[in-house]
Formats: C-alpha cells, sequence, structure tokens
C-alpha cells in the first residue's frame, strides 16, 4: 500500500521563501534572475577562472535569463584542468575536497572544494528532502558510503538528526543487509539503484516489507527498476537527481509519476543541445546544464553534466509549482555497436523488466557485446531453464535498436544468494572483456 504523498512538497516551502510566497512562473523566473546574479557576482568576485572568464562582461550581468543562456559553459575537463582556479574561499575554510571524476569512472580526475557552508547546505538539503518520503520521527537506513566525515553518508546521516534516526549499513552483500534491515525496520531505505534491486530481487526479500519508502540516489534509476523495488515491497520509490561538484543536490520526484522537481531556491538547469549548445524547449531530451546557486568553495556557472535529460512539460499532480526534471543517464555511457549506439539506460530499462534479474554487467569483446545476467534465484515454473532465460534475455536485447541485427552473446550467472556484493558503484559499460569472463 502506498503512503499518502507528503504535502507540501519541502522544496516548494523552501522556494516559496525566496520569492515571497508567490508561486507563478514570473515570479519563479525573477528569482532564478537576482540569484544568477549573486551567483555570477561572487564568482567573479572570488574565483580566479571566472574572473578571466567574466572579465569582459558588465557589472550586473546577465540582465535576462537569455543573457545568461548565452555564457560560455563550464565543462568538467575545465575543473579537471585546474581546480584550484575554482577554489573561490581561503585554504583555510576548506571543510571537504572531493575528487570526482568527469565520466562516471572514465575520465580525468577532478577536485571540488566544499566550504563549511556547503556542507551545510547539503545537509540541510538532505533532512528537508527526506521529509517529503516519511515522516519525522522514522528510521532510515543508509546504504552510502558514509565512514568519513563529510561524506554523502555522512551528511545525511547527520542532516536527519534529530527528526529522524539515520543508521548507515555498510554489509558488503544482500543477504546481510537484508537482515539488518528485517532487525531495524526502518521505514526508508536510501539506496544506489543497482544494490536497491539486488534486495529486492534476493530469493528471500520479504524481510524489506516494514519499508514505506526507497530513496534511490548516485545513480540513473529505470522505470523498471523502481517498478521492481515498489513491486518488491510495495513501497513507494522516489528519485533524486545532484552531482558531487555540486553538493548532490537537484531534483528530486515526489512519489507521483515521472520526473523529479527541480530545488529551484538552489539550482537552475538548462537543457541543451549536445552537439551546438543551444537551449532546448521543454519536453525535448537533451543534456543537463546546471548553476548552483549558493555554492562557495568551487562555484560552478552552467555547468554541463554529461547527463541526458528534459523538462516534463505541464503540472504534477501533487500540486508542486516546481518544474520537474526527467534523467536519463550519461551520454557516453553505452554501447558503440555496428548497428548504432545503445545507451545504457535502454539496455537498464529493456533488462530490470526480466523479474529474475538481479543485475548484469556488459563487456565489449572487440565489436560484440557480451552480457553477464546475475540470476539470484531461478525462477520457478515453466521459465526454469538457463537456456530459457537466456532466450527471454536475448529477446529483450534484440528489440533495442543497434542489437536487432547482431545476435548478442548473454552468459548467465547463477550466484548463490550471499555473494550478491552491495558494492556502493555507478554502473558502467566495461570496454573489455575478461579472457576468463567469456563463455
Ligand atoms: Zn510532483
Amino acid at each position: 500500500m502506498k503512503p499518502p504523498v507528503h504535502s507540501p512538497f519541502p522544496f516548494d516551502i523552501r522556494t516559496a521563501r525566496k520569492t515571497g510566497g508567490r508561486t507563478d512562473p514570473g515570479s519563479l523566473d525573477e528569482y532564478r534572475l537576482s540569484a544568477l546574479r549573486a551567483a555570477v557576482a561572487r564568482a567573479r568576485r572570488n574565483s580566479p577562472f571566472f574572473r578571466s572568464r567574466l572579465a569582459s562582461y558588465p557589472e550586473g550581468f546577465p540582465r535576462s535569463l537569455g543573457e545568461y543562456g548565452a555564457l560560455p559553459f563550464t565543462t568538467p575537463d575545465d575543473l579537471a584542468a585546474d581546480p584550484y582556479a575554482f577554489l573561490a574561499v581561503p585554504q583555510d575554510e576548506v571543510a571537504r575536497i572531493v575528487t570526482a571524476r568527469s565520466s562516471g569512472t572514465t575520465g580525468p580526475p577532478k577536485r571540488v572544494f566544499f566550504s563549511e557552508g556547503d556542507l551545510a547546505e547539503t545537509r540541510s538539503i538532505f533532512a528537508e528532502g527526506m521529509t517529503a518520503l516519511v515522516p519525522r520521527g522514522s528510521g532510515v537506513l543508509i546504504l552510502l558510503p558514509g565512514e568519513r566525515p563529510g561524506s554523502v553518508g555522512d551528511l545525511l546521516v547527520r542532516g536527519l538528526a534529530p527528526d529522524m534516526e539515520g543508521v548507515l549499513c555498510s554489509c558488503p552483500d544482500a543477504d546481510g543487509t537484508l537482515d539488518t534491515i528485517a532487525r531495524l525496520r526502518p521505514d526508508c531505505l536510501v539506496a544506489l539503484p543497482s544494490q536497491a534491486l539486488r534486495l529486492a530481487r534476493h530469493p528471500r526479500p520479504s524481510r524489506g516489507r516494514c519499508l514505506s519508502a526507497v530513496l534511490l540516489c548516485s545513480d540513473y534509476a529505470s522505470d523498471s527498476l523502481t517498478s521492481a523495488v515498489e513491486d518488491a515491497w510495495g513501497c513507494t520509490v522516489f528519485r533524486q537527481y545532484g552531482l558531487t561538484e555540486t553538493g548532490y543536490g537537484g531534483a528530486l520526484s515526489c512519489g507521483e509519476g515521472r520526473g523529479m522537481h527541480v530545488m529551484e531556491d538552489g539550482f537552475f538547469f538548462e537543457i541543451v543541445s549536445p552537439g551546438t549548445g543551444e537551449l532546448l524547449p521543454d519536453g525535448e531530451e537533451g543534456e543537463i546544464v546546471c548553476t548552483a546557486f549558493r555554492a562557495e568553495g568551487t562555484p560552478l556557472l552552467r555547468y554541463r553534466t554529461g547527463d541526458r535529460g528534459r523538462f516534463i512539460p505541464g503540472d504534477c499532480s501533487c500540486g508542486s509549482f516546481l518544474r520537474r526534471i526527467d534523467v536519463r543517464g550519461r551520454y557516453g555511457n553505452g554501447l558503440a555497436l555496428p548497428g548504432g549506439w545503445v545507451p545504457l539506460a535502454d539496455l537498464d530499462e529493456a533488462l530490470f523488466s526480466l523479474p529474475w534479474l538481479g543485475g548484469y554487467e556488459v563487456r565489449m569483446n572487440g565489436s560484440s557485446p557480451v552480457f553477464f545476467l546475475e540470476v539470484p534465484s531461478l525462477p520457478e515454473g515453466i521459465l526454469s531453464l538457463p537456456e530459457d532465460l537466456e532466450r527471454e534475455a536475448g529477446k529483450k536485447l534484440r528489440s533495442l535498436p543497434g542489437l536487432d541485427i547482431l545476435p548478442p552473446e548473454i552468459g548467465l550467472c547463477l550466484a548463490p544468494p550471499r555473494d550478491a556484493p552491495l558494492a556502493p558503484s555507478k554502473r558502467l559499460v566495461l570496454r573489455e572483456t575478461h579472457p576468463d569472463r567469456t563463455r
């Protein structure tokens, strides 16, 4: 049974505080413009990179949102090339340095600096965001990394207190994590999509039935994966979108329908054509470009995220006045095949609809993809033979453009449940095939 969506949506309240309570599009635009102007002025004053970039721009820039849309993008390569050129606070005011990669784990590393103010902002976003999922006083089990001070799990746990009880769980496997859930009986689970699916598709997933809400974050979550988690536990699944570079904030779903509401009080998103960089209208898919209004350590103006997304036209049935964004994974993450480009997001959508699949890996063997499918337990009934599962998966894969010509190679991994790892890592296409893993 689904719990009612908590209303009003917490980021409606946060944003209305900035607009003097007004919720019409004109007032939002007015707020965005003044927040962008302040962010530009601060970046120019404090960050050598933006001082140089904005040297020829007049004081008071931008005078309009259109004018802001003409500012050159900041790219992950800019940040990787010289992170200290972005640093906008004195070095002794840096509370945490995070090293992130440009695209998943394949690009050059880049450093991002966070001040105490930045970390406090993240904790506040987490704390208020969680009230959209479960009532105050709830228990929250967190599978994200949280051992180090300032890490995402640590910020979430500290942000929750004292309104909710947050517990970090670092159990490495699915079975142990489900035991922990059964023992602690949290109301909400926070996990990466791949972790949540492994738990939901475990042979004994019922230990998670106490959960009323699951928050999927740190990676793209397909609709098929989201449905699998909802079906396993009868809970509401929420999705969150944010970048490490901008302190994890960005957008959060409300539990109704598709998409995530933009945290408009702190972030400005644009959707641009990945080829030409031109702004795209609502509904059209392109690259997500992000500006964080209040970032202190590493300000980023018009930062190219490398993520595919679009604004969803129209209003959400939850009543929020905040725009919704639909995110569809990363641009560079997919398979380059002779038949065309197959995004990882499309593979996820197709494969996670197989009710027996706990996870998968795909590696390129030359120009041929090899799929390794994890089967936590063989399903009962007609589809009980590995050959049948391979055939069913092959059919799903061949339905995708680009994989329709070449019959994909499939290997099943009939792992005992205790072996199913829950490592907090993002999903990526692995570029090489290890000889031991081919069939
Ligand atoms: Zn909504």
